[in-house]
């Protein structure tokens, strides 16, 4: 980390401001020779230069040294390590939020000496430095990317580290229990207290049921992270458009349409009661009447498959077509709600027809034109989402893929050590599963962790943060 960094942070367009922070300790150095301060110092001429103040903020010139240039008239900060955000030297300049003054005050700064930041650079310093652990640095990402106040409200709070919390907390369990056993093994004469395999097994059961708890919370956690995956489907001229334009009234903000280079990757959020709804294939729904040509594609069939969530509808006011039963036909295994809607039209379709196809299927009668039915609709995903449980932000709540399989992983290998005092095993064997969870749980926080999964943790991160 001898290298000093430099990056845009500010997300790239046009702004009111753009911001350009430096880390490193040539951070000042490069200040000094780029900036000329509005108070007459000017640093370009260190005869008459005074450093200027830890934290306060400058006003002044960016100014090629070279040609004499004015690029940007800027508020420039410096903050002195330890105290910053990577415990490093820091510079932020705050330049107009345009590309170009981005672009040539970046390159400026690089050619006195920083290099650019790779992704997530900076919250990885602040991670090597010491300053967060791996699950906070995970949630600063979380908190830039969160699509509802629910996400955001689980990223900050993991950022103060309550994950970390939790986990260290069943991390020093185990390390009590493993001193146990090590002075047993170790110190078999001395006189210390005879571990039973009894008494053990009690200790790892406890140890167990706390990880379940945690790792209970997962499926809620990722769908508030990431979005429900949602696809609704129905024959041509059932409501389907009419539902998501329902929903998109209901919703207090659409989140996001991130659109992509093709047709296929358009993402759209629907914000439901703070349950992100990740849309899946709507730019289908929109072009193509055809929804049985649509199932055809492979990409459909696909979407169906990995959906959280199907929303089938129907039309209440006639019985059960074919073309509906070839529909049904495609919907696997995800939790699938049925609207029988245009029941303002007739309820000629009973549910049992629909119950002999989709036993497991939550029925809601509709009529999405006046709107009848759309809360009932809103409810089931809420109760879906949440399982039944509390809403709960209180406690720690698991985000992140990555947590949830080194919590696993170690909730098997405490399960394997179980099984050992079931057995009758030798300590010795014992001891090697209870470290195993030990460092599992280490993972999670980044005790314990190869320097290649701290890369592949950064590489999600966006650029300047
Ligand atoms: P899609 O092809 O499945 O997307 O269907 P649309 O949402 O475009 O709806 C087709 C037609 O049905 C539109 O004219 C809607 O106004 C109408 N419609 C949708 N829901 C209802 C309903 O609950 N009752 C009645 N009577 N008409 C509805």
């Amino acid at each position: 980390m001898e290298d000093t960094i430099a990056a845009a942070s500010t997300a790239p367009g046009e702004g009111g401001i753009g911001i350009i922070r430096i880390s490193g300790d040539k951070s000042l150095d490069i200040l000094n020779r780029i900036f000329v301060r509005g108070d007459g110092e000017n640093p370009l001429n260190e005869d008459v230069c005074t450093e200027p103040e830890h934290r306060k903020l400058y006003y002044g010139h960016i100014v090629d040294s070279e040609t004499g240039n004015r690029i940007d008239e800027v508020l420039a900060v410096y903050m002195k390590a330890p105290h910053t955000y990577t415990k490093e030297d820091i510079v932020e300049i705050d330049c107009h939020g345009s590309l170009i003054s981005l672009r040539k005050i970046l390159e400026l700064i690089l050619k006195h000496g920083a290099r650019l930041a790779d992704k997530g650079e900076f919250t990885k310093r602040a991670f090597l430095n010491g300053r967060i652990d791996l699950s906070q640095a995970e949630a600063v990402m979380d908190m830039i990317s969160a699509k509802t106040d629910t996400g955001f409200e689980l990223a900050v709070k993991q950022l103060e580290g309550r994950l970390s919390l939790s986990v260290s907390g069943i991390r020093d369990d185990i390390l009590q229990i493993l001193a146990h056993v090590i002075v047993n093994l170790d110190y078999p004469d001395e006189d210390v207290e005879e571990i039973s395999l009894r008494k053990l097994k009690e200790g790892l059961e406890e140890i167990r049921r706390k990880i379940s708890m945690l790792l209970d919370t997962a499926s809620t956690g990722r769908i508030i992270r990431d979005g429900l995956n949602t696809v609704i489907i129905g024959k041509p001229n059932v409501g389907k458009s009419s539902l998501m334009n329902a929903l998109l009234r209901e919703s207090r903000a659409i989140v996001t349409e991130i659109p992509g280079t093709t047709r296929d990757t358009i993402e759209e959020y629907i914000n439901i009661k703070n349950i992100p709804i990740k849309l899946v294939d709507t730019a289908g729904i929109r072009e193509t009447e055809d929804i049985i040509e649509k199932i055809g594609i492979e990409k459909s069939k696909e979407s169906f498959n990995k959906a959280d969530l199907v929303i089938l509808i129907l039309n209440a006011a006639e019985g059960m077509t074919a073309e509906d039963l070839h529909i049904i036909s495609h919907i696997k295994a995800s939790k699938t709600i049925v609207l029988l809607n245009k029941m303002d039209l007739g309820r000629l379709l009973p549910e049992e027809e629909i119950k002999k196809h989709l036993p497991e299927a939550k029925i809601i009668w509709t009529s999405i034109k006046d709107g009848t039915g759309i809360e009932a609709l809103e409810n089931e995903i809420v109760s879906i989402v949440y399982g039944g449980r509390l809403r709960q932000t209180e406690t720690a709540m698991i985000t992140n893929v990555r947590h949830m399989d080194l919590l696993e992983k170690a909730g098997s290998s405490i399960d394997d050590a179980i099984e050992m005092c079931d057995s009758g095993a030798a300590l010795d064997f014992i001891e090697v599963d209870i470290r195993r969870a030990w460092e599992q749980l280490g993972e999670i926080i980044g005790e314990t962790v190869a320097e290649d999964i701290i890369d592949e943790v950064f590489s999600r991160f966006c650029l300047g943060k």
